[in-house]
């Protein structure tokens, strides 16, 4: 049995959204360098050569194409990022499948308002689980169905539950039965509802650290990861049913920037580091998953050793890379698309 194949056949559905220019960033003179056509297709051009004789004497284009599975302009709400990328994961996780949906960009980029969204604008997870509770109430007859949720977050390394206050660090364990686990964590059961979650999320997302950097007032520097559980059994079966259990990991992944952009010193400087490495560890399994080397490095960071079993052979990933479209931050949207399309090369 194979899972439902993203659009295309591959493993991995490759996405771009860029934002809209924020009100700060127009009022200081900010520009868009961002286009896009067609829905797949990103324009990035370079600021530092903008005057044509410039770019024609040094022989270098002024501009980039990159190509993706989808590419999300700014007025795309999150309904829309949701229907183009991570809708099509809900079937394959139902039957039993892990499959992976991670925001990636710079602090600022859109990664949070993505995944975790507004009241108003729920984001990828919450309209996730909706379809999910809803897919799984029209197959109750049939099937006994039971989904359960976890909240945590990688912060230098270190992983902790979002949904206690104690701040323990917990260990990451392989389990027979559940796979890449994480030992001690809160595991809420009972759910019936997406909204039931989103409150959990909500609670947790305040238990996330943040702190002050240099580059930013406040700065994303965890991971945070949702875990949903669902165990599928027969309803008809005798004796003992199979189980089958679909996890599905959704990622607000920490900001990209590199370390040295911001300036830190000391601790700020280690957490750059591991950020990093998370990130860099992340990119390289993708690529060793997909240019189908008998090696993928999963134990080279925390994140990727979670991800164990949901990156890779029958499991989904969908990547949404997230891009502001102004010219000051040209660097980071360059490194963004850039690390987008070694993910893509599958
Ligand atoms: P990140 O989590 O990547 O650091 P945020 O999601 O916090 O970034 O977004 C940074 C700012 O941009 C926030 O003020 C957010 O409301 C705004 N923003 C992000 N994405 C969008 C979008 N698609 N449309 C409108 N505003 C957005
Ligand atoms: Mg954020």
């Amino acid at each position: 049995e194979e899972a439902a194949a993203k659009p295309g056949g591959h493993n991995i559905l490759v996405a771009v959204r860029c934002r809209a220019l924020l009100p700060q960033e127009r009022a200081a003179g900010g520009h868009a360098i961002i286009t896009i056509c067609n829905g797949t297709t990103v324009i990035l051009e370079d600021p530092h050569t903008t005057a044509a004789d410039d770019y024609l004497r040094l022989n270098k284009s002024k501009e980039r194409r990159y190509h993706f599975d989808q590419a999300l302009e700014e007025t795309a709400q999150n309904i829309e990022v949701y229907e183009r990328t991570t809708r099509f994961l809900i079937p394959s996780v139902i039957q039993g499948f892990n499959a992976t949906v991670f925001a990636y960009g710079a602090t600022s980029a859109g990664k949070t308002h993505t995944m975790l969204g507004y009241p108003g604008e729920p984001g990828i997870m919450l309209l996730t689980l909706r379809d999910l509770f809803s897919e799984v109430g029209n197959q109750k007859s049939n099937l006994h169905f039971e989904i359960k949720c976890s909240f945590l977050e990688v912060y230098n390394e270190n992983v902790r539950d979002l949904l206690r206050q104690d701040g323990d660090f917990l260990d990451i364990r392989e389990d027979p039965v559940k796979g890449m686990c994480v030992a001690g964590i809160s595991e809420v059961g009972g759910l019936e509802s997406a909204e039931e979650i989103m409150a959990l999320l909500h609670q947790g997302n305040k238990n996330r650290t943040t702190e002050a950097t240099g580059a930013n007032v406040t700065s994303s520097r965890s991971h945070a990861v949702l875990q949903v559980m669902v165990h599928q059994r027969d309803r008809t079966a005798d004796i003992v049913a199979h189980v089958n259990l679909g996890k599905l990991s959704m990622i607000d992944l920490a900001g990209s920037e590199r370390a040295s952009q911001t300036n830190n010193k000391g601790m700020r400087m280690i957490e750059g580091a591991n950020i990093n490495r998370s990130l860099l560890a992340l990119g390289n399994c993708i690529t060793a998953l997909s240019s189908a080397v008998a090696f993928v490095p999963y134990r080279d960071s925390k994140m990727t050793r979670l991800l164990k079993d949901s990156l890779g052979g029958n499991c989904r990933t969908v990547m949404i890379a997230n891009v502001s479209p102004c010219h000051i931050n040209y660097e980071d949207t360059h490194n963004t698309l850039k690390y987008a399309n070694r993910a893509k090369n599958i």
